[in-house]
């Protein structure tokens, strides 16, 4: 890896593409607006980014379907369409270190992880669900024998992604690696916090071959560009992740529109139940201060709510404050460092204010809790922990976004798992115990789309990903999510 000198020498020299992307080319917003693209790193303006609207969806959306209805991908041959994105995906990792400059820079995560988390995770997607393009087969139903009901799966045409800035390519490759493989159009909207990366992706996607008008890019404000694509009448799915108050919106767009597919990931309040038999509590104790930490706790999944047993309580919160403390914010270009900063100055003071709200209610911070690296000009905030936290209390019900942990105390596996499934969101859950019979018990009674069992970042791409409850509707990664972005056609053929 470079050093942060480097890395800033790089940034310095780098030209960002502030345009969408439609139909094979870069244009300016029909409006000719633009919005400041700012970096939480320290305040500095990056570039000023076309701000879509009504009209320009509407010319992704034609280039879109048009790409879509010349067959030009959609019935390009399975195995021509799976070197398409095979070379796709390494264009992607020819770019890596490029890439990864531009997710730090727009959004302040740490450049180490932009690269072993989110770039890798992007190739390894896109090329995983290359891979399994000339492996699906599709069926013959058991008729009788005077017929063949043939079940075929067809791409369902242009699929918009509206994604979050957490994850910024990352989660748009969960969405575009599948619904490409299967053979749709597609328009990426990226989060108005970090479009970088997805304006410069398309013309990678352009430059290794994928044809014009598939893969589009329409940067822009959620009530704009989000809003255009879920009313849109011509757009046949939109693949979101983000909050649950906008996925919420985009199920009433799908109703005020033309009943477009939609599929939700949504907000997560995690818990993590540490059991008094998890005999390494050391391992316990770093997965879960990674697990709230990591991307600044700027993950739907952050094991946000950490549900200790009564006589382990003490020793194991002593040790999870040791972890806090050595991932105290520092220099996001820096590849030593394992905090960078929140996404933009607005999430810092949201995640302040639930702080404030955290100690009104009468939690007790013993970690953390202030804002710091003031003189950046960034957005810092340091890993912070409650402890006698009650489940009722806001900052353990509400999705703060941020690095903040509540720690409860629980007497026996009845009160976990009753205050581990009182939430609203059923992303995942985690459980740390030495077990075997309680880890299964336990995890079948947690409502949640992931359980991880001794850790609480399990998971790859072979497994689906997404919530029960309020976290969403659908589900990301695996062949389940490849599902999503096809239809189902009845061909029956009378035999006579
Ligand atoms: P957000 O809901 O504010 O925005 C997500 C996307 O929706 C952005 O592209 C935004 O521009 C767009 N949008 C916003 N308002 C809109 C509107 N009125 N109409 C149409 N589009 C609109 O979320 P965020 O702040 O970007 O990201 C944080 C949220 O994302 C958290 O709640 C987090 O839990 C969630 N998230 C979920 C997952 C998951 O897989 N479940 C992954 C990452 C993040």
């Amino acid at each position: 890896m470079a050093t942060a000198e480097q890395y800033r020498n790089q940034a310095s020299s780098l030209s960002y593409r502030n345009q969408a992307f439609i139909g094979g080319k870069y244009v300016p917003a029909a409006s000719g607006e633009t919005f400041d693209c700012v970096s939480p790193i320290d305040g500095a303006v990056l570039t000023s980014v076309a701000s879509c609207d009504k009209e320009d969806v509407d010319a992704a959306v034609k280039a879109a379907r048009a790409a879509f209805e010349s067959g030009v991908w959609s019935e390009m041959d399975p195995r021509d369409r799976k070197q398409a994105l095979l070379r796709f995906a390494a264009a992607i990792a020819d770019h890596r270190e490029e890439l990864a400059l531009l997710e730090t820079l727009d959004m302040g995560k740490p450049i180490t992880f932009a690269q072993s988390v989110d770039i890798d995770g992007v190739v390894s997607t896109v090329q995983w669900y290359a891979e399994a393009i000339d492996k699906i087969y599709d069926e013959i139903a058991p008729t009788g024998r005077d017929a063949i009901g043939m079940i075929t799966r067809e791409p369902l045409g242009v699929v918009a992604t509206v994604v979050p800035w957490n994850f910024p390519l990352l989660m748009g490759a969960w969405k575009f690696g599948p619904a490409l493989a299967a053979g749709n159009s597609i328009i990426m909207k990226p989060a108005e916090q970090s479009p970088l990366s997805a304006l410069r992706l398309a013309e990678i996607a352009a430059e290794a071959g994928i044809p014009d008008g598939v893969f589009n890019v329409v940067p822009g404000f959620g009530e704009k560009a989000g809003q255009a694509l879920g009313l849109h009448m011509d757009v046949d799915m939109v693949a979101f992740t983000g909050s649950t108050e906008v996925g919420k919106y985009f199920l009433k767009y799908a109703a005020d529109s033309n009943m477009k597919h939609i599929s939700l990931e949504c907000g997560g309040k995690t818990p993590n139940i540490v059991f008094n038999d998890c005999k390494d509590l050391d391992a316990a104790a770093m997965g879960s201060g990674m697990g709230v930490f990591f991307n600044t706790g700027q993950v739907c999944v952050a094991s946000t709510r950490l549900l200790v047993q009564e006589d382990i309580h003490d020793e194991f919160v002593e040790k999870v404050k040791k972890v806090a403390e050595t991932m105290q914010p520092g220099d996001p270009l820096d590849p030593a460092t394992l905090m960078g900063s929140m996404v933009d100055v607005d999430q810092m003071e949201r995640v302040k204010s639930y702080i404030e709200i955290g100690e009104k209610e009468g939690a007790s911070l013993v970690q953390g809790g202030k804002q710091v690296r003031q003189n950046t000009g960034g957005a810092y905030v340091e890993p912070t922990i409650f402890d006698k936290v009650d489940n009722s209390m806001r900052i353990a019900q509400e999705e703060i976004f941020g690095p903040v942990l509540s720690t409860i105390t629980f007497r026996d596996e009845e009160e976990a798992v009753r205050i581990a499934n009182d939430t609203i969101y059923g992303l995942q859950a985690c459980l740390w115990t030495d077990d075997l019979n309680r880890a299964h018990k336990v995890a079948r009674r947690l409502k949640a789309g992931t359980v991880n069992v001794n850790d609480t970042d399990g998971g790859d791409i072979t497994v689906p990903f997404g919530g029960y409850k309020q976290s969403g509707i659908g589900r990301d990664k695996s062949l389940h999510a490849y599902d999503k972005y096809t239809q189902l056609k009845t061909t029956y053929i009378k035999l006579s």
